[in-house]
């Protein structure tokens, strides 16, 4: 076994209170630092990279291998996500009182860019563990490459996860679909959801150039809020607007990482890309909801 397998495998197994069997539903716990195994035999490997896959068959989505490595350079090395990284560790800090475990779950993780950003913001204040799950392996793949050093990632469904009731402090989804009821499930009490919703100007420079000006687009971010709202105790809502200026390799890394333009011609693509620079609006809502109803 790699030391790195066994660090990552040592990282789960303290958290392993934290997983339920998918199958049966009853508690798991990390066997011989190479797998979970749930009280009636039901075993989830860890890989090499130490993520756990959870899927029984795997997910066809055409979130590749490219467009994860396209997030994890626009998020990691050009900082294009980091606004809205910082405002949600802001947020947390001011909701949740430091302690010594924290538990946040990203559902819907994607490459963990987001996650790992936010947990490194919340120390040292707060002691936390990151748990990132996608549907997508290769996103979770390389989250855990990357990192998992500090963080555990599962290849997991948000709609149906591998863990007990009540055991997160934190539940990020960031520009990800989301299951409330499971969600409210995994929540302990006091627990805060954080949901960052695309509002209208969203990246609008690529819908302008690709699809023209289209100002009757539906926001999706209004009914959003209003869904949202109705579940929780407590309810805050931030906007968060900005503008980045991307370079002529960054907008290739855009053009990457965004479903928007998998229906476009090489010929348009070609022409955005081609460009020396432009700036690119950020435009998001961070729904903040505390304690579901
Ligand atoms: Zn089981």
């Amino acid at each position: 076994m790699t030391s790195m397998k066994r660090k990552r495998a040592e990282l789960l197994n303290a958290c392993q209170s934290v997983f339920r069997c998918p199958l049966c539903r009853t508690a798991m716990a990390v066997s011989q630092y190479q797998s979970l195994i749930c009280g009636h035999g039901h075993t989830f490997d860890i890989s090499k990279q130490g993520y756990v896959n959870f899927l029984n068959k795997s997910v066809k989505t055409r979130y590749d291998r490219q467009l994860f490595e396209a997030r994890h350079e626009l998020f990691e090395r050009r900082e294009f996500f980091s606004p809205v990284q910082k405002e949600i560790a802001v947020i947390i800090s001011r909701i949740q009182s430091p302690r010594k475990q924290a538990a946040v779950l990203d559902a819907g993780c994607g490459e963990g860019s987001h996650l790992d950003a936010v947990c490194r913001l919340l120390q040292p204040a707060f002691s936390v563990t990151g748990i990132g799950i996608d549907i997508s392996k290769e996103g979770v793949l390389q989250a855990a490459k990357a990192f998992g050093d500090h963080n555990i990632f599962a290849v997991a469904d948000v709609a149906d996860t591998p863990f007990a009731d009540s055991s997160f402090d934190v539940i990020l989804s960031v520009l990800s679909p989301w299951n409330y009821k499971e969600c409210s499930r995994l929540l302990r009490k006091g627990g805060t959801v954080i949901k960052a919703v695309p509002r209208r100007d969203y990246l609008k420079e690529v819908r302008e150039f690709f699809f023209g000006d289209s100002p009757e687009r539906n926001d999706t971010a209004e009914s959003a809020a209003v869904r949202f709202q109705t579940g929780f105790q407590a309810f805050e809502r931030k906007r968060l607007c900005y503008t980045k200026t991307l370079s002529q390799p960054d907008l290739e890394l855009l053009v990457k990482m965004t479903p928007l333009t998998w229906k476009c011609s090489d010929e348009s693509i070609q022409r955005f890309i081609s460009r020396k620079a432009a700036d690119i609006t950020i435009d998001i809502d961070i729904l903040i909801g505390t304690d579901p109803l």
